[in-house]
């Protein structure tokens, strides 16, 4: 077996170590949140700590934290339970922001993968009801970093709120609600540290939230349902030590360029998305012109280097990539895209170990093809 260069950060991180030991005590304790007794108490104490961790991390009060399942449910959340309001969507957004409103408007972006705020402004224009728009901090098959401040302004002018799904960002970059100037910001463990199906939203205080799962009253009647209480408090410790720790991305921002420069010495034609513009530090979307990305990947996996096609889905499939064909990306280059995507613990001897596989396969398929 070779050795596993794990590169598929953007899928999900690794359990930080400090997230796991936080999450074995939580399990070995006993104790309802909602309970009066002692131990339901020192459980509301532990949830209470967590909460005001993750607000940390995007500059809100802890109450402004409402724990869910995940990304996708806090996505669902902010865009269904505002009422009847016109929704307006960018058009790289994460299927979970696509599907819980299937007639939202599409706000389009340009070549360069950016948001194209005059058609915001147009659409906003246009608009006679109350609008929400929903625009994503940084793109999970590119790693583009959209002008969620500026949105958020536009939106603002027009009266509308504005949503920012920050799951990719978090974690990576600094990200402060007052900045961004969001009413909603949608939050998930996993891609920064903490474990897979737990996450939040970040609600404005003004906002009436109506709750999409009913039952009990927790989270402020926001969310019902015990809350997760080992996986809420590995979130809440991931995201005081990703928080504390973004300075390690400067360091694997040189890794993504080293890699980025190899690749391209050894493929000039490879085209690669966001290299133009403002992107996460960490993610490198390139394509091998004329392979597809499922050969890619499967020869990558083959010599032990873990990644992703550009536009892989959750059903572990390949789909076309809506976020470059949103980009004007030819389908047949698309559909040769793959995203690598590093985090902190990655080392030089994974580069090495992609780079030596991605050239192998690119020298195959030229011999190929000569
Ligand atoms: N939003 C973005 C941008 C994502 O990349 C993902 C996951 O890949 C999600 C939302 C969904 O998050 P979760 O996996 O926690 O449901």
């Amino acid at each position: 077996m070779p050795c596993a260069a794990y590169l598929d950060w953007n899928a999900t991180a690794p359990l930080r170590p400090e997230a796991a030991a936080a999450m074995s005590d939580a399990l070995a304790r006993c104790g309802n949140p909602s309970s009066v007794h002692r131990f339901g108490r020192e459980a509301r104490r532990a949830l209470e700590a967590a909460r005001a961790q993750v607000a940390a991390l995007v500059g809100v009060a802890p109450a402004e934290v409402v724990f869910t399942s995940g990304g996708t449910e806090a996505n669902q959340l902010a865009l269904r339970g505002l009422g009847d309001r016109r929704v307006l969507v960018s058009a790289i957004e994460h299927d979970s922001v696509h599907q819980a409103v299937p007639d939202a408007a599409t706000i389009p972006v340009t070549p360069r993968g950016v948001v194209d705020l005059d058609a915001l402004d147009r659409l906003l224009a246009a608009e006679a009801r109350p609008a929400l728009v929903s625009l994503m901090l940084a793109n999970n098959e590119t790693g583009i970093i959209q002008p969620v401040a500026e949105a958020a302004r536009l939106a603002h002018a027009r009266s509308a709120l504005f949503h920012c799904d920050a799951v990719q960002a978090a974690g990576k970059l600094p990200v402060d609600r007052a900045a961004l100037g969001a009413d909603l910001i949608t939050l998930s463990a996993h891609k920064l540290g903490g474990p897979q199906g737990v996450g939040a939203l970040v609600v404005s205080p003004a906002l009436h939230l109506t709750a999409l799962q009913t039952g009990g009253g927790q989270e402020r009647g926001r969310r019902a349902g015990t809350e997760n209480l080992p996986g809420i408090i590995g979130f809440g410790t991931a995201a005081a030590v990703a928080g504390g720790r973004l300075g390690d991305y400067a360091a694997v921002a040189l890794l993504r360029d080293e890699a980025e420069r190899r690749l391209k010495t050894i493929a000039p034609e490879a085209p690669v998305y966001g290299d133009d513009v403002p992107r996460l530090p960490n993610t490198l979307c390139l394509g091998m012109p004329g392979v597809a990305a499922s050969t890619q990947v499967m020869a990558l996996d083959l010599a032990g280097v873990m990644v992703s096609a550009g536009a892989a889905c959750s059903s572990g499939k390949l789909r076309r990539s809506l976020v470059l064909e949103a980009m004007g990306v030819p389908a047949a280059e698309a559909e040769s895209a793959i995203r690598i995507s590093l985090g902190w613990s990655t080392v030089p001897a994974d580069i090495d170990q992609l780079v030596e596989a991605w050239g192998v396969l690119y020298a195959r398929t030229r011999a190929h093809a000569a």
